[in-house]
C-alpha cells in the first residue's frame, strides 16, 4: 500500500500489484519533511504559544514534529521564539552550529523578525535572529497564535519537499558574524 502522500507514480503492474516510480530526492525529502525534530530555543513570551502548539489541543506532533529534543545535535530544526539579546547571540549561533545538515530555522514572532517592540532605542536586543543563523521561515505576530506557527511549520515541509540535495549547501559559508 502506497500513502496517498508518497511522491510518486503508481503504475498497475498487470499482475495484480504495481510499481511506484520517484526519484531519489523526491523520497528523501518526503521522509525528513514529515520527521522534524525541534530545538526549542525560547526566550520570552512567544514560547509559551510554542509550547501551547506542541500540546493536546494543537499537537504538532500530527505533522511529525513531536521529537523535541533538547540538544542540538540532536535536532534538524530550531524554533527561535522570543526575544534574543546580545549576549545571547553567540549562542544562538554555537547552538545551529552543532546542529547537522540539512537544518531549518523558523523565527517565531515580531522579537524574533526584528527585534518587535524592542526594535527602536534598546541597546541590547538583535533586530532579528537573522542577523545571527539563516532563517528560514518567518511566523509574524506579537505573539503569534499556535495557529500561525503551525502553518509556518508546514510551509517549511512545503519548502523541504521541493530542494535537490544536491544543490543544497550550508547557507551559513560566508555569512556575516559582524552582527553577533
Ligand atoms: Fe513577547 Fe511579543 Fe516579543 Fe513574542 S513578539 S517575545 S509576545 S514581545
Amino acid at each position: 500500500v502506497v500513502p496517498d502522500s508518497f511522491p510518486g507514480k503508481v503504475i498497475p503492474a498487470g499482475n495484480g500489484g504495481n510499481i511506484v516510480v520517484t526519484t531519489l530526492d523526491s523520497v528523501i525529502n518526503w521522509g525528513r519533511s514529515n520527521s522534524l525534530w525541534p530545538l526549542y530555543f525560547g526566550t520570552s513570551c512567544c514560547a509559551i504559544e510554542m509550547m501551547q502548539t506542541g500540546a493536546p489541543k494543537h499537537d504538532f506532533s500530527r505533522f511529525g514534529f513531536e521529537v523535541a529534543r533538547p540538544s542540538a545535535r540532536q535536532a534538524d530544526l530550531i524554533i527561535i521564539a522570543g526575544t534574543i539579546v546580545n549576549k545571547m547571540g553567540p549562542v544562538l549561533r554555537r547552538l545551529y552550529d552543532q546542529m547537522a545538515e540539512p537544518k531549518y530555522v523558523i523565527a517565531m514572532g515580531a522579537c524574533a523578525i526584528s527585534g518587535g517592540p524592542f526594535y527602536y532605542n534598546t541597546y541590547s536586543v538583535i533586530k532579528g535572529a537573522d542577523h545571527v543563523i539563516p532563517v528560514d521561515v518567518y511566523v509574524p505576530g506579537c505573539p503569534p497564535r499556535p495557529e500561525a506557527l503551525l502553518e509556518g511549520m508546514i510551509m517549511l515541509q512545503k519548502k523541504i519537499k521541493t530542494e535537490n540535495m544536491k544543490q543544497k549547501i550550508n547557507p551559513i559559508d560566508g555569512f556575516d558574524e559582524g552582527n553577533i
